[in-house]
């Protein structure tokens, strides 16, 4: 057995975990007599090029915990050049569910003895909705683990846990079709962290643009100051615009310098000195936050205290009069939080609580994203 699937094509499961069961057991990853195999499907679509889009499915062993975040160990089993969609995944994956479906009725025999199989899902918002069969996240009814609507996401005294199962999801809004891996439970379909991490910042970074543009001081010298402080913490960026278009795009950032970002820009450089600090303390609320959720040592219930802090924070309102010398500005506003910031306050201490067993970092989707093919 080879990592690679060649151009497009499928492998099957079993064939897979036949080859490699023996070896994780002569390892000690594996226990003979405790023949639980517990298994983290992953998938994603990504470019190939410039016009050619792929979609992948993987799958890897989360007891092998020394590997768990090396491509290699992410055992492609559906590989297919188009667009990720409920319909060609519905499609391609058949014989795969069908797989998974008996590995967790029967479980798999290899060499006399009988495995039995818990089953987990991963992968960003994107991916997970499309494979769940629900709405995207821009809907109403956009959470998959609760019933939340858009118009309470900003409403810091409500609850909300899991609550919906996998077995009568369509009866809830916004669930459209049969999910694809609907032998997974709910609670075991978790989201990834390092997207939470992309996602976030990406808002915050908007969010900074849109206030330095407001304050109409968007110019030449303000780009450059921006350019200047990136190169300072070694990120390489630029801005430019499009022909006919009015607005400025920049350099799209890899997940480290994201992080690099959110840890060490000077907001100083672009803002005056007390709403520099306000936003600074914003963002590293926030890298203390993700920080925790890679931590396996995190305490759920302070997790979600410091989420609901740090959420609470992002929604301070502005008090006093504006134009007058009691005003002072608040941060964002309550339509300003994402789905991935609901997930962050109200469902990652759930996930980290449910599954301390892996710690949440075992989830992470950059090993699939790294993986070539
Ligand atoms: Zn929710």
């Amino acid at each position: 057995v080879t990592t690679s699937v060649g151009k497009g094509g499928k492998r099957s499961i079993k064939d897979v975990l036949k080859f490699i069961v023996p070896n994780l057991i002569k390892r000690g990853v594996l226990n003979l007599h405790e023949p639980i195999i517990s298994i983290r499907i992953s998938g994603d679509g990504r470019n190939v090029g410039k016009k050619v889009k792929h979609v992948m499915i993987t799958f890897a062993i989360l007891e092998d915990i020394e590997n768990i975040h090396n491509p290699n160990y992410h055992y492609t089993v559906v590989l297919y050049p188009g667009l990720e969609n409920y319909e060609s995944l519905d499609i391609l994956t058949i014989s795969f569910r069908e797989e998974l479906q008996e590995l967790k009725e029967i479980g798999i025999n290899i060499n006399g003895v009988n495995w039995t199989i818990n089953m987990y899902f991963s992968s960003d918002w994107k991916f997970l909705t499309i494979c769940l069969g629900f709405n995207s996240a821009n809907s109403l009814f956009f959470c998959p683990w609760c019933t939340i609507t858009k118009k309470e996401i900003s409403d810091i005294k409500k609850e909300w846990l899991i609550s919906k199962q996998i077995d009568n999801i369509n009866q809830y809004n916004g669930h459209h079709s049969t999910p694809l891996f609907n032998m997974i439970s709910l609670e075991n379909w978790i989201p990834d962290e390092l997207h939470i991490m992309l996602r976030i910042t990406d808002r915050f970074w908007s969010l900074l643009l849109h206030e330095i543009e407001e304050t109409g001081y968007f110019n030449d010298v303000a780009r450059e100051i921006i350019v200047k402080e990136m190169n300072r913490i070694k990120v390489n960026f630029h801005f430019w615009q499009e022909k006919e278009c009015q607005s400025w795009s920049f350099t799209s950032l890899m997940g480290q310098d994201k992080l690099k970002v959110l840890q060490f820009f000077d907001l100083n450089k672009v803002l005056p000195p007390t709403r520099a600090n306000v936003i600074r303390n914003l963002w590293n609320g926030f890298f203390d936050l993700y920080t925790a959720i890679q931590d396996p040592n995190t305490d759920p219930k302070m997790f979600k205290r410091d989420a609901k802090m740090w959420l609470k924070i992002f929604l301070t309102p502005s008090t006093g009069i504006p134009n007058s010398d009691n005003f002072v500005q608040g941060l964002y506003r309550p339509n300003d939080v994402t789905p991935y910031m609901h997930v962050l306050v109200f469902h990652i201490h759930e996930f980290i609580e449910k599954h301390k067993k892996w710690g949440l970092k075992s989830f992470s989707c950059a090993p699939v994203e790294n993986k070539n093919h």
